[in-house]
């Protein structure tokens, strides 16, 4: 299961518009079908799969805008994101310490917790 509500993802993912974020909520982390994604969302299939197809190219272009900023080695500040620990909203996330997996898969803490967490 995401570590966000449905409606914690569509506030949280700036760049999409609510629209955007349901469809894409409802088809790639729902696993609905267009016409179960549709329904939901009282909407065509073939709204759907534009308002889907929209929000996964902004999210490509900002997983390459990361990527081009990372290469400047430049750290950016003032990104919000929600703590898998307190589940509050924050504007740092860190790895949490306790999570061995893969960093690409770690669990996401607040500093706070990640503070917490470490000296535990
Ligand atoms: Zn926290």
């Amino acid at each position: 299961m995401p570590e966000l509500t449905q409606s914690e993802f569509v506030e949280f993912a700036d760049l999409l518009t609510d629209r955007q974020a349901e469809a894409f909520w409802h088809r790639r982390v729902e696993g609905s079908t267009r016409a179960e994604a549709a329904a939901e969302m009282g909407s065509s299939k073939s709204n759907v799969d534009n308002l889907e197809r929209a929000a996964h190219q902004k999210i490509m272009q900002a997983n390459n805008l990361v990527s081009v900023v990372d290469a400047t080695g430049v750290e950016i500040e003032g990104v919000i994101g929600v703590c898998s620990q307190c589940d509050d909203p924050t504007r740092e996330l860190r790895p949490n310490p306790t999570d061995n997996s893969d960093l690409r898969k770690k669990q996401m803490v607040c500093p706070d917790c990640h503070d917490q967490l470490k000296s535990a």
